[in-house]
């Protein structure tokens, strides 16, 4: 086993392979807040990639209903659970989000899936990554749960106000939208796990593809990634998995003009609640600083988009905005322990938040770089408390060859109706 160091765990940790870094790293963001969970993502996945015969099962992309849904059913739950039983001493962190952006979650102390499998390794050989292979019937409901609330509803909408142990104000009946794909992880179990080192992350983008040649269908990577988004088709006899629209994220794609381009999942998005890009990288994965970046500001500087499950520990890059009306406890062992600074930010965003916020899908360009304009003060309200002030600011946004894409502003134009369209589709 090699040591390497897991920024999101903010510390060093064991894994197969000796520490190696891409150029850049294929990440997003994706805002629970604002998903309405219309699947449009998922079908733009699955009409571009996976439509063909054998591939019914094939969800490269999938968006499920927590906490009941998931595709596979109970993944999350499942490889908690193995996790649960190589750590009997409980899971944890230590400490509380810091500013040290090596460790902005506090440290880790319980052991991850990849320094986990000797413990419970079943008979002889232990794997080299803690999972599980999911059942057959496991993968035949993508959208099963879909809109189940926990807690029960006293009248038909009635979502009811509770307050969870952290004092905050949240729904009792409660569910959310978690839109998922393959995170191309920094660390990627299904790699980690491939016997035929038929799965390899690129050094310019670190998007994790698998070898179809190479590839003979042992399934060591479905029961290794801990999001079970390498899947095993059976017509082909091969595993897949997202590709992240590679033509389209090096700018070769023909409708992307030379400059790099967000996926389809990110593009289709008609919640404008997905943002992708890509964040340089040093060699110890940790993220180079680069403020202006949409991506390192929201995950680094804001800090109000977290990674999933971190504590499996493959640092995924994918980053989600936590909701903001489900119990803190629940967020937190999703998201980790920066779930409450999160919402908080969130819910009062400060004027730059805002303005970034507004860059979600008003382009299929991926941006790179960031600038905002003051404008002027336009609204002013309390939120929890506290004086809240909106302002129109102008935010524009750059392409890689530092040209503008567009320029947005906080506040939507409004559009009359002329009258005599007044009733006009
Ligand atoms: S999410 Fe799973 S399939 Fe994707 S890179 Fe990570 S471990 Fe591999
Ligand atoms: S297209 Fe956007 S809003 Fe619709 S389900 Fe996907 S992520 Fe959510």
């Amino acid at each position: 086993m090699n040591t390497v160091y897991n920024w999101q765990l903010g510390r060093p940790m064991g894994y197969p392979y000796p520490q190696a870094a891409p150029k850049e790293q294929f990440a997003f963001v994706i805002n629970i807040n604002r998903c309405i969970g219309c699947q449009t993502c998922t079908m733009a996945c699955k009409s571009t990639w996976t439509f063909s015969k054998g591939q019914e099962h094939m969800w490269w992309t999938n968006v499920e209903t927590k906490p009941y849904g998931g595709y596979p059913q109970h993944w999350d739950v499942k490889t908690l659970d193995l996790l649960g039983q190589a750590n009997p001493r409980g899971m944890a962190w230590n400490g509380q989000p810091a500013a040290d952006p090596r460790a902005p979650y506090g440290a880790l102390q319980h052991k991850s899936i990849f320094e986990a499998p000797e413990v419970v390794a079943r008979g002889g050989q232990p794997n080299l990554v803690l999972g599980y292979l999911p059942a057959e019937e496991e993968w035949t409901a993508p959208n099963i749960h879909e809109d189940t609330p926990p807690g029960g509803l006293n009248k038909p909408m009635d979502f009811g106000r509770g307050e969870d142990a952290t004092g905050d104000r949240k729904h009792k009946a409660w569910f959310f939208y978690l839109a998922r794909l393959c995170n191309h992880c920094s660390y990627p179990a299904c790699l980690a796990a491939c016997p035929r080192n038929a799965i390899y992350k690129r050094p310019e983008d670190g998007i994790v593809l698998i070898d179809q040649q190479e590839c003979r269908g042992y399934r060591k990577c479905v029961e290794a990634c801990p999001y079970k988004k390498s899947l095993y088709r059976g017509t082909t006899r091969t595993s897949e998995k997202c590709i992240a629209c590679y033509p389209r994220v090096e700018g070769s794609d023909p409708e992307s003009d030379g400059v790099p381009m967000e996926t389809r999942c990110m593009a289709a998005c008609i919640g404008q609640v997905r943002m992708q890009g890509l964040v340089k990288v040093n060699e110890d994965s940790t993220w180079v600083e680069d403020r202006q970046n949409p991506l390192y500001y929201l995950v680094h500087v804001a800090k109000v988009a977290l990674p999933l499950y971190p504590q499996f520990g493959t640092e995924p890059n994918g980053y989600y905005i936590p909701p903001r009306w489900v119990p803190t406890k629940y967020l937190e062992q999703m998201f980790g322990p920066g779930v409450q600074q999160a919402v908080e930010r969130y819910r009062a965003p400060d004027r730059e938040l805002l303005a970034v916020l507004q860059l979600f899908r008003r382009s299929n360009r991926i941006i790179f770089r960031y600038e905002m304009r003051e404008g002027p003060k336009v609204w002013e309200t309390a939120v929890a408390g506290r004086k809240f002030e909106m302002f129109n600011d102008t935010v524009i946004a750059f392409d890689r060859k530092n040209r503008e894409i567009f320029r947005t502003q906080v506040e939507e134009p409004i559009h009359v109706r002329s009258e005599r369209h007044a009733n006009s589709i």
